[in-house]
């Protein structure tokens, strides 16, 4: 077990509040060359949401659901897998040991290793530079910071003011990850990442009726229009049924089982009534309608801001606001990009720009000599894990052209790739390019198809690089893999230059 953190003691350089991932590598940058001393506060579990609530659960349950769907579509392989559906518990077993049964032993071992301190407890800002934890035991323990405050409380899901829908306890994110039984008949609602990711895992893991209401007329809005139109034929062919343009006015649920744990049933069948008078009865709704910033009980009146809300930041993640350059935040409770990925980067910037202020402001050297989040900020990649999978970096086609630059496109289909017709029968993809005319750089890339995530790094670094288009057609894909994209996207790119027309 860690070393336990003197309980007198009342001061650190830094204190990170919320031990998230990003909340940890926040500690860890600040501490590792400067000699400052940082700790982690924290109410429940060093590792923070992605560790047991939301990434790693999720990918846990989908990576099973594509094996079993590519191993159907792989002649030699599917009739060993015959007409055989998922073993449920083996799956809800690995995806529990993923998540360390919810311990956070090996974490808080880590931190301690790392030199840095844990204090259990909810935090909450009582001025400049202080933090009064409330700890386990219901005592108070007030701590201050020498340096700085970053903090780390992330987010939570949404759940709008649907009349009867609270009462129902429906499903969150938390319950469908760590689902322990699988509801004959389900209502996702929602259209965005966590609903159509849920969508695909529920349904590969046996649910018989699954209906996904959502009110845009698109799933996965924030996306080239064809990653959301690909995802909704494959969630249909699996047997979904999507509702789309449609939302839900009501919500009637007589038995609610107030005591069941996350994962269990919350009572029995729910009756959703539509916006256009039709009822639908199902045995769990699962709500994936967005989250909202943990900000709304951690003091942050006593530094001079409203209560609640994303925290406004800088590019080197400062609060805007508060003077003093003591307060920091980073991951989901600023706002900028909800990826734990996105978080731990900031975090990176925000301990390198405290350690260098505490020793006197000089920028440091190694990587961090640029202390500022800007540059990865441009270039946001992200992983959607359905099937197929979207991996998608910068700015859409829309959002490019409604940012007023002047770009040009390119689409290609992934299904027709040597390195694609290898993986699978019946492949299904797409991709594209967005390029900023006046740089001849890219602006955004989406490649949707199976075995796509890795693709995306690619891209992220010729948009991190500002690599000339032209440039990226000596970077040579090897044969046959789906890296092959990006010639046929080049080449189209080129061929429609020359010949002087638009994609
Ligand atoms: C179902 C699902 C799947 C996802 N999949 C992915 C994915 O594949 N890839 C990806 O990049 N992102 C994914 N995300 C998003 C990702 O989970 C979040 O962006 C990430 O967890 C945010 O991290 P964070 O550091 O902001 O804080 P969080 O992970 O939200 O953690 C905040 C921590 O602060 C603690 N805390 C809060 N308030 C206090 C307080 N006052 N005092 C002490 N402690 C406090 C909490 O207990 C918690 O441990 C997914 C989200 C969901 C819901």
């Amino acid at each position: 077990m860690a070393a336990a953190v003197d309980p007198e003691r009342s001061e650190w350089d830094v204190i990170v509040l919320g031990g998230a991932a990003a909340g940890e590598n926040a500690a860890q940058y600040a501490a590792q060359f400067s000699g400052l001393e940082s700790v982690l506060v924290e109410a429940e579990l060093v590792g923070g949401e992605c560790s047991y609530w939301a990434c790693m659960p999720s990918k846990g349950l989908l990576r099973p659901v594509e094996v079993l769907n590519t191993a159907r579509h792989l002649p030699g392989v599917t009739s060993l897998v015959g007409e055989n559906g998922i073993d449920v518990d083996a799956v809800l077993d690995r995806r529990d040991a993923i998540v360390n049964n919810l311990s956070d032993d090996s974490q808080v071992r880590w931190a301690v290793d790392t030199g840095i301190d844990v204090v259990r407890g909810y935090g909450r800002l009582t001025g400049e530079r202080t933090v009064a934890v409330t700890k386990p035991d219901g005592s108070l323990r007030t701590i201050t910071a020498r340096h700085a405050v970053v903090v780390d409380t992330g987010s939570r899901a949404s759940v709008p003011d649907i009349p009867g829908l609270r009462a129902a306890r429906p499903w969150i994110s938390r319950d469908v990850t760590h689902l322990r039984e699988i509801p004959r008949r389900v209502a996702v609602l929602g259209g965005g990442v966590v609903a159509c990711e849920a969508a695909t895992w529920l349904c590969g893991l046996g649910v018989e009726e699954l209906t996904l209401v959502h009110r845009g007329s698109a799933l996965l809005a924030k996306q080239e229009p064809f990653a959301g139109e690909l995802v909704a034929a494959e969630l249909e062919k699996s047997g979904a049924n999507l509702l789309l343009g449609r939302s839900v006015t009501a919500v009637r649920r007589d038995e609610v089982a107030a005591e069941a744990g996350v994962g269990i049933a919350h009572g029995g069948p729910a009756t959703l009534t539509l916006d256009d008078g039709s009822e639908l009865t199902v045995d769990e709704i699962v709500v994936a309608l967005g989250r909202v910033p943990a900000s709304d009980d951690i003091g942050l009146p006593s530094v001079g801001l409203p209560n609640g809300g994303y925290l406004d930041v800088d590019d080197q993640q400062q609060v805007k606001g508060v003077p003093g350059q003591w307060l920091y935040a980073i991951g989901d409770v600023c706002g900028r990009a909800l990826l734990t990925h996105m978080g731990k980067y900031q975090a990176r910037i925000a301990g390198e720009v405290i350690a260098s202020r505490a020793n006197g402001g000089g920028a440091p050297g190694g990587f961090a000599a640029e202390l500022s989040t800007a540059q990865g900020h441009r270039a946001v990649p992200q992983v959607t894990f359905t099937d197929p999978e979207v991996a998608s970096v910068g700015l859409t086609e829309q959002a490019a052209r409604e940012a007023g630059i002047d770009v040009e496109t390119v689409e290609y289909d992934m299904a027709a790739l040597a390195g694609t017709y290898l993986l699978r029968e019946e492949y299904t993809g797409r991709a594209k390019l967005v390029v900023d005319r006046a740089t001849d750089t890219l602006v955004g890339a989406t490649f949707a198809g199976s075995g796509v995530a890795d693709l995306l790094h690619s891209a992220t670094v010729a948009m991190v690089g500002r690599v000339p288009v032209s440039a990226l057609w000596h970077a040579v894909p090897s044969y046959p893999t789906p890296s092959e994209i990006w010639l046929r996207l080049l080449e189209t790119l080129n061929r429609n230059r020359r010949l002087g027309s638009d994609a």
